[in-house]
């Protein structure tokens, strides 16, 4: 019983019972809302296809949501995006928002290691029409990020880089992307919020993935916020998305 009550009052912290949860939202019936007024009346159709089928995968969980998508895809457009950059394409659902919302001769260079959930689906994005925009790497992106950077036309070249692959780097992978990132452009971080857990006692019922990472989403908010070369907002959206404007 004394148990249960330490769990439930560790569930009021944190907003929800699974900390696993996509949303950081009050409840759940809140987020729900959302999707059902705002987001999924307005997803596009391979948008939703790709979605669905995702949904049946077994790391569903890493895919992104459908709010988030949309954000990404609003954001896109407002900053004229044409030159992007992803790390961690699972599915593809960050990387068809994208590949919808850049021009049609928008680019992006997108990255994973394995292109087996990629190949899931790309059928999906083929149909779409939008494959042309994508050139997709497979492998480590670390030492992908080092090819780049060594070629001095790909510096600052790039108005978007979205970072959603290994927690673990993303520190790394800053290093890199700030150099890769024009000024005036953004990186988006995924996940900064790693479900809540940024906050979560240390005893906390916490699933082990969550806490293999939560040091290193900490480490690098903490990074990020005394970076001098950005300004930075750190949204609620989703799992937590940390935007990241170069200034210098
Ligand atoms: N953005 C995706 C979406 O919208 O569905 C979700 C990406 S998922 C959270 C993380 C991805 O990063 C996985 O597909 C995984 O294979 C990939 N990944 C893990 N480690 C990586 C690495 N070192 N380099 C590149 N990709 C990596
Ligand atoms: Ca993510």
């Amino acid at each position: 019983m004394a148990e249960n009550n330490g769990q439930e009052q560790q569930n009021q912290l944190l907003g929800h019972k699974d900390l696993a949860h996509k949303s950081l939202l009050q409840s759940d019936a809140l987020y729900q809302y959302i999707l059902e007024t705002s987001v999924f009346p307005r997803e596009h159709e391979s948008l939703k296809e790709l979605r669905e089928m995702t949904e049946k995968h077994p790391w569903n969980l890493m895919a992104t949501p459908a709010d988030e998508g949309q954000f990404l895809s609003l954001l896109l457009k407002l900053i004229n995006a044409k030159n992007t950059i992803e790390i961690g394409v699972y599915t593809g659902y960050s990387l068809l928002s994208t590949a919808l919302a850049l021009p049609h001769d928008g680019k992006i260079l997108a990255m994973d290691v394995t292109r087996e959930y990629y190949d899931l689906g790309l059928p999906i994005i083929e149909n779409a029409g939008v494959a042309h925009k994508i050139d997709f790497r497979e492998g480590p992106a670390l030492p992908l990020l080092d090819e780049l950077v060594k070629d001095e036309k790909n510096k600052g070249s790039f108005d978007f880089v979205f970072v959603d692959a290994d927690k673990n780097n993303y520190l790394n992978y800053h290093k890199r992307v700030i150099e890769l990132v024009k000024v005036g452009g953004l990186i988006g971080y995924d996940n900064t919020l790693w479900g809540g857990s940024v906050v979560a006692p240390p005893d906390a019922p916490l699933k082990d993935y969550i806490k293999v990472f939560r040091g290193h989403i900490m480490e690098l908010n903490k990074y990020l916020a005394s970076d001098s070369r950005i300004e930075i907002c750190q949204l609620p959206v989703g799992d937590g998305i940390t935007l990241c404007r170069r200034i210098i």
